[in-house]
């Protein structure tokens, strides 16, 4: 089209500047011109100035969402995952450990179930119980020497090697039932990630335990997991978000009191690849000097300042050298500090305003918060975020903290908290809403539970290869390319009315069902 007449549509600059506040749901982009196919979308984007992720969406540091198996389970997914830091530094510093040691190799378990060689069948039962499978279903068991992954593998006990015992068998000892080290198929982790591969094919075995240089240990790729990712989400699999040592990248969240910085040297220690510092209002000279600090101290370290939600809170940070900033303030599902504080921004307003300041320094944006499904992703991207942060999307899934239990209407459930809610500052995490030295506390969240999602294996494929049909449906081969067509308005978009929303939705059926994939 030549004819400006005829163009149709807005920039976003024209949208963001008429004096509301939009979120996600407000707004709608107008499709472009396709000219390749969805599979050609590359979401490869910055997380942070250092760290590249091939699946633009990572975890919240919430107690409810991201531990060790979280940070591993993202971070092997493409993405990235931020462990809470509600907890002791050394429960913080074991949860970097637990998700570093995992080999990042496709088809290699997330957590798989390690016992000592002195355990009975009864303390298996129970360890599955903690993880909540249902009773009698084994999952992998490695047997190693301590009963941890990094001692020598003794064995490996699967369903076939119990499932005939009878009665009693509780009291047997894991060592008389388990194959033997000796009789298993191991794969070494220095052979690569092919070799672990092949030896799966040419012994048809259901799983290979991988081993280090020792006999050591380290985990283990499972036949199911390998055909699930290489057959069933090709196209939306993303590549190991992995650091120049090989190993699987993990963040923290960390606050910005001087014994922050005893938390953070613990955690460097562990080999932690970027840190959040955690407030819901980042513009603070506790922020300003931390990040100082850190850059003095630890100049290999990424660092992610915030929240912020508009230009003005984003310079300060950007100018002592944030290395990306974390965007929300009051649009998490879990948040109520628009309604406590009377502060805050409408989420796509704000990303695109920050987003927009970030760009020209070469920061990038990650929006946090009030992320509900696919097209919020896109939209946040289309907006100028290079990757998305969610909390109540992945709490929930299997690799979240917590125990799944059985609400009164039946569904499966599992807890989940803003760490502003009364329950999780109780616990301590206080310092992010700068409630730790007041008498009376005050709640800037709730705590509730959500229901049962899965794995994220399964969701995050999901979530990638709606987005790449969103960058299709724009005309964008890669994120690079939408936040240029942002910038030079040729994303045109619209904000909805009511009706137009409503429209948007399913609407005048009698009765459906929603299934996502
Ligand atoms: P969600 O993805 O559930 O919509 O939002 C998660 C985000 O909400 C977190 O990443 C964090 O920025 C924010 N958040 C977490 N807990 C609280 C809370 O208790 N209060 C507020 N105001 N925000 C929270």
């Amino acid at each position: 089209m030549t004819d400006e007449a005829y163009v149709d549509g807005y920039t976003a600059l024209k949208i963001f500047t008429k004096g509301f506040t939009y979120t996600y749901d407000d707004i709608i982009f107008h499709p472009g011109h396709i000219d390749f196919a969805a599979h050609d979308v590359s979401l490869d984007t910055k997380l942070t100035k250092g760290i590249t992720l091939s699946v633009p969406v990572v975890s919240s540091p919430m107690d409810t969402v991201t531990g060790g198996k979280m940070a591993a389970a993202m971070a092997l997914q493409g993405g990235m995952g931020f462990i809470h830091y509600n907890n002791t530094v050394e429960e913080q510093a074991a949860a970097v450990r637990e998700a570093k040691r995992h080999v990042p190799f496709c088809g290699s378990a997330f957590e798989p179930l390690v016992v000592g060689k002195d355990a009975t069948l009864a303390d298996v039962e129970q360890a599955c119980e903690g993880l909540g499978l249902p009773a009698g279903q084994y999952p992998t068991v490695l047997v190693t020497e301590s009963g941890d992954l990094g001692s020598a593998l003794v064995g490996v006990v699967t369903t076939s090697d119990v499932d005939l015992l009878g009665a009693g068998a509780e009291s047997r000892k894991v060592a008389d039932v388990m194959s033997p080290a000796s009789a298993l198929v191991t794969s070494a982790r220095a052979a690569g990630e092919d070799a672990a591969r092949a030896a799966l094919e040419s012994s048809k075995k259901g799983r290979v335990p991988l081993v280090g240089e020792s006999g050591e240990c380290l985990g283990v790729v499972e036949r199911k997991l390998l055909k699930d990712q290489l057959f069933r989400y090709p196209a939306a699999l993303g590549k190991p978000t992995v650091n120049a040592k090989g190993e699987l990248c993990v963040g923290c969240a960390v606050g910005t009191r001087e014994n922050d910085k005893v938390r953070l040297a613990a955690l460097v220690a562990e080999g932690l690849d970027a840190v959040i510092l955690d407030s819901s209002q980042g513009d603070s000279v506790y922020q300003v000097e931390m990040i100082k600090w850190i850059k003095q101290n630890y100049p290999d370290l990424q660092v992610i300042a915030g929240n912020v939600v508009t230009s003005r809170q984003a310079e300060r940070l950007i100018g002592v050298g944030a290395d990306a900033l974390r965007v929300g303030m009051g649009s998490g599902s879990i948040c109520t500090t628009q309604e406590v504080c009377a502060v805050g921004r409408g989420q796509a307003t704000a990303v695109f305003h920050v987003s927009r300041l970030g760009a020209k320094h070469g920061v990038p944006v990650i929006a946090d918060g009030g992320i509900q499904n696919s097209g919020h992703i896109t939209k946040a991207l289309a907006l100028g975020a290079s990757t998305v942060m969610c909390g109540s999307m992945f709490a929930g899934t299997e690799e979240a903290p917590g125990h799944y239990h059985i609400a009164e209407d039946g569904t499966r459930v599992k807890l989940y908290r803003g760490m502003g809610s009364l329950d999780a500052m109780k616990k301590g995490s206080s310092t992010r809403y700068l409630g730790e030295s007041q008498k009376i506390q005050i709640a800037q969240g709730v705590s509730g539970t959500v229901r049962d999602k899965g794995s994220v294996r399964n969701l995050i494929p999901f979530f990638a290869q709606a987005v790449k049909q969103g960058f299709q449906d724009f005309g964008a081969k890669n994120v690079k390319e939408a936040h240029a067509m942002l910038e030079d308005g040729r994303m045109r978009m619209e904000t909805r009315s009511g009706a137009a929303q409503h429209e948007g939705g399913v609407h005048d059926m009698h009765s459906y069902t929603k299934k996502k994939w």
